[in-house]
């Protein structure tokens, strides 16, 4: 039999996005495997949010490539080079890719059922039952069943950003990314929005986390990637990130986090 290797759910190669003169991602290459979770760490201004952005192509990239599931995202290939993609393409190819940000952004006119349902209200061809039902399955999963009809002021920070993950739940994506989706946190919250990404990490759903939380990456992370100026400088295992740290800016940057 030929052993066939898991196909990764995001491929990024030599991407590349500027601002102007000014480089912020100067030539990533990264893959996300399937159910794999990925961690990315690095000081303020060294891109994390911005790779997130290009990937999720909320953010068009300068050159490179980025995959999701062996479709490329946001552009098209012909023989004058890369064209980008109609809207509705865009749209379609994204869905797959979930986005938790680090201020969760509900809608304060509507319900917490139905801020969790808007995506998929908006998907052409779902029974509003089923998107319903979808939406309160999504809510139950990160702990908030009993609070479908509030509205989101009269929730915690910990809880509104627990029904930003149901949101992303109920597309149904094939990977979630998320960025630093507990620094808006007062510190007492943030336990409770960790422990809902341990348990999505535990059931297998691939996840991109950039995170200051170091504990959480140490524990739950299967890799930890360190950015730095635009480029990934370092990646490996948890352990082997935190406890053997190769590059003197990886060293520099853990210092100042003990
Ligand atoms: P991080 O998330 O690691 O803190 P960002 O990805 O937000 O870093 O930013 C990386 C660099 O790109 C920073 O220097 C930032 O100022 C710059 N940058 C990000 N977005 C823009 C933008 N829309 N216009 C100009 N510069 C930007
Ligand atoms: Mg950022």
């Amino acid at each position: 039999m030929i052993y066939d290797p898991p196909k990764p759910v995001i491929k990024i190669r030599n991407l590349v996005k500027s601002f102007g003169p000014f480089t912020a991602l100067s030539g990533i290459s990264l893959d996300i495997n399937p159910s794999e979770v990925v961690c990315i760490i690095g000081p303020s201004g060294s891109g994390k949010s911005t790779l997130l952005r290009c990937t999720a192509f909320l953010e068009e990239y300068t050159s490179g490539e980025v995959e999701i599931e062996g479709r490329l995202l946001g552009y098209r290939k012909t023989p004058a080079g890369m064209v980008r993609e109609s809207e509705r393409n865009i749209d379609t190819a994204r869905r797959n890719v979930g986005m938790v940000f680090q201020h969760f952004n509900l809608w304060p006119h509507m319900t917490v059922l139905d801020n969790v349902t808007l995506g998929p209200r908006l998907t052409k061809g779902v029974p509003a039952a089923e998107v319903s039902e979808k939406g309160r399955i999504a809510l139950a999963k990160v702990g908030l069943a009993d609070f479908t009809d509030r509205y989101p002021s009269r929730l915690s920070g910990g809880q509104q950003q627990r029904v930003a993950i149901a949101r992303a739940l109920a597309m149904e994506p094939h990977v979630i990314l998320f960025d630093e989706p507990t620094s808006a946190l007062d510190p007492q919250l943030v336990g409770e929005v960790l422990d809902v990404m341990k348990q999505l990490a535990n059931e297998g759903i691939t996840m991109v986390v950039v995170t200051h939380e170091m504990g959480f990456a140490a524990q739950v992370a299967n890799r930890v990637v360190f950015m730095d100026r635009g480029q990934v400088v370092e990646q490996g295992s948890p352990d082997k990130l935190f406890n053997e740290p190769e590059s003197p800016r990886l060293q520099e940057f853990l210092d100042t986090w003990r």
